[in-house]
């Protein structure tokens, strides 16, 4: 009968899949002490206007320095710290701890956080956004929140609402990953934001392809139509920053730049002579 077809392709099924559950268990506990014990760092990643040639804000993102298996990379426990629910802890964590960190900073540098789509349907994200603002004595207007389009798939009016309430704050909110989502350009009619971050893949080889030549020109145009900044994500060649200038981004990630560093890294960068750091 049922039960024992059931109970047969369990027993099929069960070794691997015990073992994928196990690991995925021992991983939230980790998860969840790590969020007890203060266990994330932040690193900075520059980014600089073409136009000025200077750097003008660092976006922060997070690590775990892993006890046993070493430094973990976002994509490695992001995912399942969305499912969990556990993200808007982090999520929290990460504010605050950014927020605190930039205030360091000289007056005209900002700040970009990362904010999760499920951050982004808990109502709470503006307190917690108000209050990491407070504590840390950061005005909203050096504050950049970067969402990624598939956020805006599952769209409510909460959404919508929210991102206006923090846009009122004075936050500006980048579209991340742009190009990769769904229905980009209809979002960008949809939902108030600032900035377009052009998705390293169509920046990557923009000097030796004339497909993602067009691309990251189309982005650019759509920008400056707009009136939005536009940030060209993943540059690693200066060939690939002369493409992004001539299409007519404003601004310019990645590691021909600089990779992302530590706060203490940001801070004797931030003491050196800006023309050291011109590209
Ligand atoms: P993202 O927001 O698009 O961040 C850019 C990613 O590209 C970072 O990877 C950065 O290290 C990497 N990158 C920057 N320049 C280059 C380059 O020239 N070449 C290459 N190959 N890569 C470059 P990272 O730090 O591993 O983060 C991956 C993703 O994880 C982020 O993508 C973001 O979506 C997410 N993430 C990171 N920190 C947070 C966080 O605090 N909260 C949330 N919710 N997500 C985060
Ligand atoms: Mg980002
Ligand atoms: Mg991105
Ligand atoms: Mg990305």
């Amino acid at each position: 009968g049922a039960k024992s077809y059931g109970r047969s392709v369990l027993r099929y099924f069960e070794p691997k899949m015990e073992s994928a559950m196990r690991t995925r268990r021992v991983l939230e506990t980790e998860l969840r002490l790590a969020i007890e014990s203060d266990g994330f760092e932040l690193n900075y990643q520059p980014v600089m206007d073409l136009e000025a040639n200077r750097i003008v804000s660092f976006e922060a993102l997070i690590r775990w320095p892993h006890p046993t298996m070493g430094p973990m990379r976002p994509d490695q426990f992001i995912p399942l710290a969305e499912e969990t629910g556990l993200i808007v802890p982090i999520g929290e964590w990460v504010l605050r701890e950014a927020c605190k960190e930039a205030v360091r900073w000289s007056e005209d540098i900002g700040l970009a956080v990362n904010i999760s789509p499920v951050q982004l349907r808990d109502r709470r994200l503006f307190q917690v956004i108000h209050n990491a603002l407070k504590e840390s004595g950061l005005a909203p207007e050096r504050l950049e929140l970067e969402i990624t389009e598939n956020a805006l798939i599952a769209e409510t009016d909460l959404t919508l609402g929210l991102l206006h309430q923090i846009r009122d704050l004075g936050v500006r909110i980048a579209m991340d990953d742009f190009g990769t989502g769904y229905s980009s350009i209809n979002y960008l009619r949809k939902f108030p934001f600032d900035k377009i971050k052009i998705d390293r893949s169509f920046v990557t080889g923009s000097d030796q392809h004339s497909e993602s030549t067009a691309l990251v020109k189309m982005i650019a145009s759509l920008g400056i139509g707009l009136g939005v900044r536009t940030t060209a994500e993943g540059v690693e060649t200066c060939g690939e920053m002369e493409s992004v200038r001539a299409a007519g981004c404003s601004e310019i990630q990645g590691y021909f730049l600089s990779k992302p560093i530590t706060a203490d890294a940001v801070m004797k960068l931030l003491a050196q002579d800006p023309q050291s750091y011109a590209r």
